[in-house]
């Protein structure tokens, strides 16, 4: 699984960080970065999760 972020989407709501944040962090202005853009197979429930959360639907999830 790779992930994208579209950072101009995003509302800096952090609910991503709240469900996988060895994956997701935010910049001082609270946009979204990426930690890892393609993490461990036991993270993909919670890389799932943060992507279900997000309000902007900033975060997409890449089949490999
Ligand atoms: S959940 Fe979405 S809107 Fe909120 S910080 Fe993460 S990417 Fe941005």
């Amino acid at each position: 699984m790779r992930v994208e972020v579209e950072q101009p989407k995003c509302v800096a709501s952090g609910q991503c960080v709240l469900a996988a944040p060895d994956v997701f962090d935010q910049d001082d202005d609270g946009i979204v970065e990426i930690l890892t853009d393609r993490p461990a197979a036991d993270r993909h429930d919670d890389v799932k999760e943060a992507a279900a959360l997000c309000p902007a639907a900033a975060i997409r999830l890449v089949s490999e």
